[in-house]
């Protein structure tokens, strides 16, 4: 006995020995998946179904020349851990910020038999109603260059169109709509064709707290529309399909603005539009319409892979790594400055909580309601940041300066006033009753002290590696006539989680941001024609498919690259042969998520990589080593965050016809 006790003692003092100089290969488990200290890029090669309905190959303008369009899609894709990545000067691959999710595309392009687009064409009559010649299409008839004049005009509804895609094409045409796949149509030239929109008017998903639906709206008639959920409450597939189409023998339509074909500029803007089809072939108008094949690549490229499939993070999905949240709570607080009207009744917090909830099953989502007093002091701090800010969006390099304190560098932030009060009084604001709150201020004002915006999310103006507040604003008017808060908060509370909007994204090959408020790919709005609550269309109060499907994806990445950063630091405490178990149970997790991933099973896979990451960070706490939430940094230094984040109201950024707004918002019926 003494012997053993003796060998026992020798062996802890060489084990001290090796651990006091740093080499601990001793004790390093060999992992299968986890990669200690080191960063994982998930790579998925993944299959896009490109179905042409409507389109054949040929050299006619409104044929496909499929060398030109594949020439114009991308071959890789990495996503982008945008916030941070914007804090870094330059526009460098290595210096960036990468979330660990990268795709190799490859391309199954099915041309559509003619019994297909039959009975497409058959049926899509038989799921429409008439709904009259819209006031876009009526302005489109008054163009020097037009070919043709829109004479009528059906609503096809949208959901059923895109449900009729995805269940049929895998018997007739043996395309996996499980898979990404994106149906480029085209009913022109056909003798049944007629004119026609697609509208979600079937299934409206109106808003939670007027009852008002956009989806009566000639504004909301569109030429594209997917990303259906199974378990939608409108509108549920009731199984899964991956699925977006866009139809450039519909419209035209106020959404992409393609009624206008005389100019394209508008106050200094010029726009890139993609016409109806019937136009291909038009020499006259504001720009050649040559290039078919090279337009409905863009639409691929830009719109179905960097809007909806594959898309980057406008905020670190991460919250607060190396400590994630398991709980989050929104910390919804109002401020009632028009004393006549209760915002408590433009906001439906369960209603934010389920649709969250679906976003991120592997959190549990609260929400807290808190009123606080708009009183004089309140109102200064206000008056500071609503003119500073009026004045920014009127001149982006107008130098913000704070009213509220002494704040010397502390000027120059978005939206001044309202950051530094709330960074300021932050614990007043925080409860501690969830890992992660999410702090939103809302504001019930009258019309006169209203913003030109509906909400904004906002960083943390120190390096982006977090968001800040969400703020929203909601006016008189807009609460008696459109909107209350649920939608809009549902949407910034998207952005705080990272979801990025339906109309931009990071294109990796271009290295850029892209998006619908950037001229040249002004016709990326078409993306907002989808079942997505991150849309600007307000036809959708939930999260699509793409949306959870990226929002897995991130996480998975996120868990497993989370997990390997911290475990160097427990596998060199003396005590890690105690959790060695633990962190084979971690690694074997981590192998059942990238299992899952490489099937499509992103919800699984981001469920499996959390397990993974919860057994190491509970082995951390096992032997004493801490583990941090991020915390907030100390300084901020001026940055103009992406446009993206900042939520104008509907139409702000289109260009407007001469139309009275109540013309162009007449019901369709
Ligand atoms: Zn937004």
């Amino acid at each position: 006995m003494k012997r053993l006790i003796t060998l026992s003692t020798l062996m802890a003092l060489i084990v001290l020995l090796v651990s006091s100089t740093g080499v601990t290969q001793a004790a390093t488990p060999t992992f299968t998946t986890l990669q200690p200290g080191q960063f994982r890029e998930i790579n998925q090669n993944l299959q896009v179904n490109i179905v042409l309905v409507g389109y054949h190959q040929g050299t006619g303008p409104r044929d496909i020349n499929e060398a030109a369009f594949r020439a114009g899609l991308p071959h890789r894709y990495r996503t982008l851990d945008v916030g941070p990545s914007s804090y870094i000067p330059g526009n460098n691959e290595s210096d960036a910020v990468w979330i660990g999710n990268s795709f190799n595309y490859n391309y199954n392009i099915v041309y559509a038999n003619q019994a297909f687009e039959d009975a497409y064409f058959n049926f899509v009559p038989t799921i429409s109603i008439p709904c009259g010649v819209t006031v876009y299409q009526q302005y489109y008839n008054t163009q020097h260059s037009r070919s043709l004049d829109v004479t009528d005009n059906i609503c096809i509804e949208a959901n059923v169109a895109e449900y009729w895609l995805a269940e049929n094409a895998p018997s007739m045409l043996g395309v996996d709509t499980s898979k990404d796949t994106v149906f480029l149509i085209n009913w022109y030239g056909r003798p049944d064709f007629r004119f026609h929109t697609y509208l979600p008017f079937g299934y409206p998903d109106s808003d939670p707290d007027t009852g008002f639906t956009a989806a009566y709206y000639q504004n909301s008639e569109g030429i594209s529309w997917g990303g259906t959920t199974p378990d939608d409450e409108q509108n549920g597939f009731g199984s899964l399909k991956r699925v977006w189409f866009h139809d450039l023998s519909a419209g035209p339509e106020w959404n992409t603005v393609n009624y206008l074909l005389d100019t394209a500029e508008f106050g200094g803007l010029r726009l890139y539009i993609l016409p109806p089809v019937w136009e291909y072939g038009n020499m006259s108008a504001y720009r050649p319409f040559d290039d078919l094949s090279g337009d409905l690549a863009k639409i691929t490229r830009y719109v179905a892979l960097d809007c909806l499939f594959t898309k980057s993070p406008i905020s670190p999905p991460a919250l607060s790594p190396p400590k994630m949240p398991n709980s989050i709570q929104f910390d919804i607080n109002l401020y009632q400055a028009d004393k006549n009207w209760n915002l408590h009744d433009y906001i439906k917090p369960d209603r934010l909580v389920s649709e969250h909830a679906k976003l991120r099953p592997y959190n549990t989502q609260s929400v807290s309601l808190t009123d606080l007093r708009f009183d004089n002091r309140q109102a200064q701090i206000y008056d500071c940041g609503r003119s500073q800010f009026i004045r920014l969006l009127a001149d982006p390099s107008y130098p913000l300066t704070s009213c509220y304190g002494n704040r010397g560098d502390e000027n120059d932030l978005l939206l001044t006033d309202f950051f530094l009060y709330h960074r300021d009084h932050l614990n007043q604001f925080i409860e501690g009753d969830a890992d992660l709150e999410v702090p939103i201020f809302a504001y019930g004002v009258p019309d006169n002290l209203g913003l030109p915006l509906l909400g904004i999310q906002d960083d943390n103006h120190y390096d982006g590696t977090r968001s800040s507040f969400i703020y929203y604003w909601l006016t008189n008017s807009e609460r008696q006539f459109e909107h209350g808060m649920t939608q809009g908060l549902i949407h910034e509370a998207g952005h705080f989680m990272g979801m990025s909007h339906t109309h931009d994204g990071f294109d990796y090959e271009d290295l850029s941001y892209l998006g619908g408020f950037d001229d040249p790919y002004f016709f990326m709005w078409t993306g907002d024609e989808s079942d997505s609550v991150m849309s600007y269309m307000f036809l959708s109060n939930n999260f699509s498919q793409f949306d959870r499907d990226n929002m897995n994806r991130y996480m998975t990445a996120i868990y497993i690259n989370q997990a390997n950063k911290i475990l160097p630091t427990i596998m060199s405490s003396p005590r890690a042969t105690e959790i060695t178990s633990q962190l084979f149970s971690a690694d074997s997790d981590a192998a059942a998520a990238l299992t899952s991933y490489a099937n499509m099973e992103y919800l699984n896979a981001a469920v499996s990589a959390k397990s993974a990451y919860d057994k190491v960070l509970a082995a951390a706490t096992r032997i004493n080593v801490h583990i941090e939430p991020e915390a907030w940094p100390a300084d901020y230094r001026r940055h103009v965050p992406n446009p993206a984040l900042i939520d104008p109201p509907k139409g702000q950024q289109r260009p407007n016809l001469p139309l009275a707004n109540d013309q162009y918002l007449r019901p369709i019926r």
